[in-house]
C-alpha cells in the first residue's frame, strides 16, 4: 500500500500544487483573492483553469463539475467532459477560465423557497477559490456558490461565506483596540461525524430504512447499549476494512480524517477530522458523508446517517467544534499574558451574548424531522440552548458577575483587575456531556446538530450573531486606549455577563428539573421543527441577517419555506411508508401466523379432544387483539394523514405533523411492535433490531 504521506492530498489542487503548477504572478494574484477576498481577474482565471485541467487529466480526470450545496443540504454536481471536438473528427481536452469561474446549471429543479417565483429560473455557480478543487471518481470538482441571476443565494455556502466576512470585519475592529492587525480573522470548525453501519442484506429488506433512513417499527433488542461494551470497543473486521478504505479515500482528497472509533450504541461509529476554516471544514464533512455512503457498499454494509435510525438506541450527532482564529492565534484560547486574557474575556463574553440573544435561531438551525427524535432523548442535549463553562471558567465568570474576588482551584484568592487575571485554563475539565454548547478549553462544542445536517446553517448563524456582539463592543470602545480602554472593557464585559447569565448552565442538561428551571429563566424550548422554524422569519432575525449582509429578507423567507416544506415532505413519506408496511407486510404476516396457530389448535383438538391448548389459545387471542389494535390505529392515521395533505398552509401542516400525525404514528408503531415479540421469528417479514444491530 502507498505511504500515507504520498497519497495525502494527491487529488487536491492545493497550495502545494498551485505553487508547483502556476506561474508565480498568477499564484500571487490567486493568493490575494483567497486571502483578501478580491475578485479574480479573467486572465488569471484562464491560466489557473489551464493548469488545473492539465493536472486533472494527468490524474485521470475526464470531466469537471461545479460542486455546490443547494438548499436541500446535500451536494449537487453535473458532470461536463473536457472534450472539445475538432473538425477533423478528433477531440482536444479544453477548460477555460470562464468555465472555471462560472457555471449555469438549470436551477428550476432545486428548492428555492419562492425565490424562483419572483426571479429568473436559471441560476449560476461561481467558484469559491477559498476551498480547494479536487478530483473524485475521475471528475474535477470545483467548489462553488450557487446564486440566482439577480444575485440571491440559492445555496448554503454563500451565506456562510458572507457570515465569515462579517466576523472578519468586526473581529478586526475589536483586535485593533488591542493593538493587533491580523490579515484575516476566520472561524474554524471540526465536526465529529457519527453514523451507523448495518448489513446490506438486512437493509434491503426494510422499506422504512430505504425510504426514510430510519426504522418506523421494531421491538427493542434483547440487549441495547447498557453493557457499554461497544464504545471504543474492538472494531468488527468488515467495519475495520471499511474504515481503512474510507481513510485512504478521504486522505487522497485532502480530508484530514484523524480519529475513528466505535460509539456508544451497537453498530454505531464516529469519525473526527482535524479542524480547519469553517468553509473548507463543511465541504470536507459533506465529502466525508458521501464517501461513507458510497464505500460502505464495498464491504457489504450500508451507512445510516439519519439522526435516529433505531428507537431506544442512541442516535447520531455531529458535534460542531467552533472557534475564531486570527492567523495562528486562537481567539478563544485564554493565552499567557493579562492582555491576552482580557481579549479572551471579550471574545468569550461575545459568544455568551450571541448565544443568548440568538438561542432560538441556533436551535432552529439544527431543526429537522430526524433530529426531533434525537434532541432530548437521553443521549443528546434537550432542545434548550444553554452554555457550559466548566468549573474554573464558570467560577471566574461568577466572580465577574458578583464583583467578588476569584478563588482559583488551588484556593488562591485573586483580584479581578485586568492586570492580574489568572492564567486560568491550563487544567480544563469538560466532562459535562449533557450541555448543548460547551466550552472545551479553547473552543466551543455545539452538540445539537444531528448527523445528517449540513453544518453551514448553524455556523452561519453563530458567526453572524458573534459579529453582532463584536460590533457592539467595538462601537462602545472605539476612541478609548490604554488604561481607559482596559477599565471600560472590563466594565463592558461585566455588564454583558450580568445581562446574559441566564444562558450559563453547568448542571445536568438531561435532568427532569432543567426544562422547568430553563423556563423560569425565560429560555426557549422548541421541541419540534414545526415549533422551531418560525423564529427564522421573526423581525429580529431578519434584522440581524440584513445588518451584516448575510441574507436579505427574501433569502431568509425562501430558507424558511424550504425547511418547512422539507419537514412536511419527510413526515408525509414516513406516514405513507408506515401505512404501506402495515397493510402489505405486517398485517398479512400476522394474519398468516394467526391462521397457522388456529390450525394447530384445531389439529391438536381433533387428534386429542381433551388436549390442553391453553397456551396456543392465549397466543391466538393476543394475535387477534393485536391485529384489531393495529387496524384501529391504521384507520386513525389514514384519516389524519389525508386531512394533513389537504392543508394548504405549510406552517399549519407542519404543526399538525408534529403534534398530531407523529403521535399517531408512535401509537401505530407500539401496536405493531407489541405483536412482533409474540410472532414466530420465521414469520416476521423484516429483520429485527436483534438482527440489524448485532450482525457479525
Ligand atoms: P471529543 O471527542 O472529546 O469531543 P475530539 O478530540 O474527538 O473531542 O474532537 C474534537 C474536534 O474539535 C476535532 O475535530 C478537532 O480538530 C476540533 N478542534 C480542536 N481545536 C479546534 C478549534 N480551535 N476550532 C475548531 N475545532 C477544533
Ligand atoms: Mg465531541
Amino acid at each position: 500500500m502507498a505511504k500515507v504521506s504520498e497519497i495525502y492530498g494527491s487529488m487536491v489542487f492545493n497550495e502545494h500544487t498551485m505553487q508547483e503548477r502556476l506561474p508565480s504572478a498568477t499564484y500571487k494574484s490567486l493568493r490575494k483573492t483567497i486571502e483578501e477576498g478580491q475578485p479574480l481577474d479573467r486572465e488569471v482565471a484562464n491560466v489557473v483553469a489551464h493548469a488545473m485541467k492539465e493536472w486533472a487529466i494527468e490524474k485521470g480526470a475526464t470531466h469537471f463539475t461545479h460542486w455546490f450545496q443547494p438548499l436541500s443540504g446535500i451536494t449537487s454536481e453535473k458532470h461536463d467532459s473536457f472534450i472539445d471536438p475538432c473538425p477533423d473528427g478528433r477531440a482536444i481536452m479544453s477548460f477555460s477560465g470562464k468555465e472555471l469561474i462560472q457555471g449555469e446549471p438549470d436551477a428550476s429543479s432545486f428548492p428555492s423557497g419562492g425565490l424562483r417565483a419572483t426571479f429568473e429560473a436559471r441560476g449560476y455557480t461561481a467558484w469559491d477559490p477559498t476551498s480547494f478543487a479536487f478530483i473524485k471518481d475521475e471528475v474535477l470538482c470545483i467548489p462553488t456558490a450557487f446564486c440566482s441571476y439577480t444575485g440571491e443565494a440559492l445555496d448554503k455556502k454563500t451565506p456562510l461565506l458572507r457570515s465569515m466576512s462579517a466576523i472578519d470585519e468586526q473581529a478586526k475592529r475589536v483586535l485593533a483596540l488591542f493593538g493587533e492587525a491580523p490579515a484575516r480573522v476566520t472561524t474554524t470548525v471540526g465536526s465529529e461525524q457519527e453514523y451507523f453501519l448495518i448489513s446490506e442484506k438486512d437493509y434491503a429488506k426494510r422499506q422504512d430504512l430505504i425510504m426514510c433512513g430510519r426504522t418506523l417499527f421494531g421491538y427493542p433488542p434483547c440487549k441495547g447499549q447498557e453493557l457499554e461494551e461497544h464504545y471504543f470497543g474492538a472494531i468488527r473486521p468488515s467495519v475495520n476494512e471499511f474504515m481503512k478504505e474510507l481513510d485512504d479515500e478521504l486522505w487522497k482528497i485532502g480530508v484530514s480524517a484523524k480519529t475513528k472509533h466505535n460509539e456508544v450504541a451497537p453498530a454505531q461509529h464516529e469519525l473526527a477530522p482535524i479542524f480547519t476554516n469553517s468553509n473548507r471544514a463543511i465541504d470536507e464533512n459533506l465529502l466525508t458523508m458521501e464517501k461513507m455512503r458510497l464505500l460502505a457498499s464495498h464491504h457489504g454494509l450500508v451507512c445510516l446517517q439519519h439522526e435516529k435510525p433505531f428507537e431506544g438506541i442512541n442516535g447520531s450527532g455531529k458535534h460542531n467544534n467552533w472557534s475564531i482564529s486570527a492567523g495562528k492565534t486562537n481567539l478563544l484560547d485564554p493565552g499567557e499574558t493579562p492582555m491576552d486574557n482580557l481579549r479572551f474575556l471579550v471574545f468569550l463574553t461575545g459568544v455568551i451574548q450571541a448565544v443568548d440573544d440568538y438561542q432560538e435561531l441556533l436551535r432552529m438551525s439544527v431543526a429537522s424531522a430526524g433530529n426531533d427524535h434525537r434532541l432530548g432523548a437521553n443521549e443528546a442535549p434537550p432542545a434548550i440552548i444553554s452554555i457550559f463553562l466548566g468549573d474554573e471558567l464558570g467560577a471566574i465568570v461568577d466572580a465577574l458577575i458578583d464583583g467578588h474576588a476569584y478563588t482559583s482551584a488551588d484556593k488562591v484568592a485573586m483580584d479581578l483587575g485586568v492586570a492580574v487575571l489568572p492564567n486560568f485554563l491550563k487544567d480544563n475539565t469538560d466532562r459535562n456531556r449533557t450541555s448543548p454548547f460547551a466550552f472545551t478549553g479553547n473552543k466551543f462544542e455545539f452538540r445539537m446538530p444531528g448527523s445528517a445536517v449540513n453544518l453551514s446553517d448553524c455556523n452561519m448563524i453563530l458567526n453572524t450573531a458573534m459579529a453582532k456582539s463584536l460590533k457592539g463592543f467595538a462601537d462602545a470602545m472605539e476612541g478609548k486606549a490604554g488604561e481607559e480602554f482596559e477599565a471600560a472593557a472590563i466594565a463592558y464585559v461585566k455588564e454583558t455577563l450580568v445581562e446574559h447569565q441566564r444562558i450559563i448552565f453547568n448542571g445536568n442538561g438531561y435532568s427532569d428539573e432543567w426544562p422547568a428551571e430553563a423556563e423560569r429563566r425565560g429560555l426557549a424550548n422548541h421541541r419540534t421543527t414545526a415549533d422551531a422554524l418560525p423564529c427564522l422569519v421573526a423581525p429580529e432575525s431578519v434584522a440581524l441577517f440584513e445588518e451584516f449582509g448575510v441574507l436579505s429578507e427574501p433569502e431568509v423567507r425562501s430558507r424558511y419555506e424550504v425547511k418547512l416544506e422539507k419537514y412536511n415532505k419527510l413526515v408525509n413519506i414516513e406516514a405513507r411508508t408506515m401505512k404501506r408496511m402495515v397493510r402489505r407486510a405486517y398485517l398479512p404476516a400476522i394474519n398468516a401466523y394467526a391462521a397457522k396457530v388456529a390450525g394447530h389448535i384445531t389439529a391438536v383438538k381433533a387428534a386429542s379432544a381433551g388436549a390442553d391448548t391453553g397456551q396456543q389459545e392465549r397466543l391466538l387471542e393476543k394475535l387477534l387483539a393485536g391485529v384489531r389494535e393495529i387496524d384501529a390505529q391504521l384507520q386513525v392515521l389514514d384519516a389524519a394523514h389525508h386531512a394533513n395533505i389537504e392543508m394548504a398552509d405549510q406552517q399549519r401542516r407542519a404543526n399538525d405533523n408534529a403534534h398530531h400525525i407523529l403521535p399517531i404514528m408512535d401509537k401505530l408503531r407500539v401496536a405493531v411492535d407489541a405483536v412482533e415479540v409474540v410472532v414466530d421469528r420465521d414469520h416476521w417479514p423484516v429483520p429485527t433490531y436483534n438482527d440489524m444491530l448485532f450482525y457479525v
